[in-house]
């Protein structure tokens, strides 16, 4: 096994791709929207009422901004959407004119509006050009009865639209109850909310289009927040598709205190839970390789990094290690 001091040596060469890219992440005031982002993360948040952490986005709404640790690199200060118009080779020359992927810290204190995307084609049409959204979460941490709203009871889609029309939210809608560690697979098409009390990070296409179907009759300075109704029921899946909990359970011990665990395959992504302590050295197979810190604190190549990191190692990085006590997520576009 190489030695992690020896892949450090071998970083210092200070090509394009021996940099590793930390990212600053974006925080979005949400009216549903909390303190832990900073109590729980440590991050330096706007306000009390901060919902989402856009911690790996070159989508206009939240694109970040990037930073090497040393500060002298071409790239320090730019926005991840620019490095990947201008700068292909650190993404492998992949295609597409949007980086692929969007990853979100998500603190609900209160429950989220009752929701859905569309797919590719649809969005592709009603939406000037987006991308669809189908996404994924991995359950951070959650109240004791905390609860997620996964799919619906509408056997037709005449069923589901006079379910709306009558506004029978509590027949229409399955809720199921949530523990940390739980992942789940968010298709196109299937009803979904976060609910009160939760800490999620959200994988997803790089997408900002929501459809709120039911928003609790909520107003936010006396103003109620846009439903859209008439899009919802155009791309609701009827009857709902089954939720798999599409956790393979596949672990892979790699070496002691070291084990890797599939949590997703899709057309958009591929995510696994990589648990460390100790050492261990990762071989990169794929074009760029996105990693997120969730807990704990080590190193990267003798680099020091910690819970909150979010960082990319660019097309052609190689091995890398990663020493510490350390749960990471690792995701492939
Ligand atoms: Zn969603």
């Amino acid at each position: 096994m190489i030695k992690p001091t020896a892949v450090y040596q071998r970083k210092k060469l200070q090509q394009y791709n021996s940099w590793i890219l930390f990212i600053k992440p974006n925080f979005k005031q949400m009216l549903w929207g909390g303190n832990r982002l900073k109590s729980d993360f440590s991050y330096e948040i706007p306000n009390d009422h901060t919902g989402e952490c856009w911690a790996v986005s070159a989508h206009p709404n939240g694109d970040c901004q990037i930073y090497t640790i040393w500060g002298n690199s071409p790239y320090d200060g730019r926005l991840l959407s620019d490095l990947w118009q201008n700068q292909k080779e650190l993404f492998g020359g992949l295609p597409g004119d949007q980086f692929p992927i969007l990853l979100k810290i998500i603190d609900a204190k209160a429950d989220l509006s009752i929701q859905v995307h569309p797919n590719d084609s649809y969005a592709g049409i009603h939406e000037d050009g987006s991308l669809g959204k189908t996404e994924c979460w991995l359950i951070l941490d959650c109240d004791e009865d905390a609860q997620i709203v996964v799919g619906h009871n509408a056997r037709t889609k005449e069923e589901l639209v006079q379910m709306i029309e009558e506004k029978r939210w509590e027949d229409l809608i399955c809720k199921k109850s949530i523990q940390p560690g739980d992942f789940f697979q968010i298709e196109p098409g299937m009803v979904h909310a976060i609910k009160a009390g939760t800490l999620i990070l959200e994988i997803q296409q790089s997408s900002d289009i929501t459809y709120r179907l039911y928003d609790y009759d909520r107003n936010e300075n006396g103003i109620t927040r846009e439903l859209h109704q008439s899009k919802s029921m155009d791309v609701i899946t009827c009857p709902s598709r089954e939720l798999s909990d599409c956790r393979e359970l596949s672990r892979q011990h790699l070496a002691k205190g070291v084990f890797k665990e599939k949590l997703v395959r899709c057309l958009y992504y591929d995510v696994d839970r990589i648990v460390i302590k100790g050492s261990y050295v990762f071989s990169q197979q794929e074009p760029f390789t996105i990693l997120c810190i969730l807990k704990g604190e080590g190193m990267i190549d003798g680099i020091s990094i910690k819970k909150g990191d979010f960082f990319i190692l660019p097309s052609g990085y190689g091995e890398y290690a990663l020493t510490g006590t350390l749960e990471v997520i690792k995701v492939v576009s």
